[in-house]
């Protein structure tokens, strides 16, 4: 291997301790930490649940750095799920990979959305419907995203017409990275 590259994933790896220690210091204390409990981040925790950590100018979820940890790499397109339902844990025991159209399933399972179109959205999820109306000027956005958010697909164009949520400017992408709905 030439020296360069050498040194290069010398650095890189370098970087990611690092991160990772700074990961374990928002665990919570080990003795709290049993195998099949939930562990909640003691870190940034946003309006919907999710455990944040920022680290090189970014930020990143925190399940999703406990899962590239505990159990390898996230694939492109997919998202890290809770078996817990609890949006703060890291415990890498509750953590799967699936799809948005899981998570979708998930909700309407557990209740967390009535079945067919369900009309109403957290505004978190507006948010991120804004990010993906966004970044996505495809025609065919508004039913995937219908599809996911598990709406009828005239709620999704309302918010793109401004019809709806008006507040909101700006979208953000919270719940995952699925970069599959960005192309
Ligand atoms: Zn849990």
């Amino acid at each position: 291997m030439p020296l360069y590259l050498v040194n290069y994933k010398q650095k890189e790896q370098t970087r990611k301790n690092v991160f990772h220690r700074r990961f374990k210091k928002f665990l919570p204390p080990k003795e709290a930490r049993k195998p099949n409990e939930c562990w909640n981040w003691q870190g940034v925790i946003t309006s919907n649940g999710y455990g944040h950590i920022w680290y090189d100018d970014k930020n990143y979820q925190a399940h999703r750095v406990a899962y590239e940890i505990y159990k390898g790499e996230i694939a492109l397109g997919l998202i890290v799920r809770h078996t817990c339902d609890n949006p703060s844990c890291v415990n890498p025991n509750h953590l799967i990979l699936g799809t948005h159209v899981d998570n979708a399933a998930d909700m309407v399972k557990r209740g967390r959305a009535p079945k067919g179109a369900r009309g109403k959205l957290k505004e978190y999820e507006v948010r991120e419907i804004k990010y993906y109306l966004h970044k996505n000027k495809k025609a065919g956005v508004i039913a995937k995203l219908a599809r996911i958010y598990n709406v009828n697909p005239q709620t999704i164009a309302n918010i793109k017409n401004n019809k709806t949520w008006q507040f909101i400017k700006k979208g953000t992408l919270l719940l995952c990275h699925d970069n599959s709905l960005i192309g």
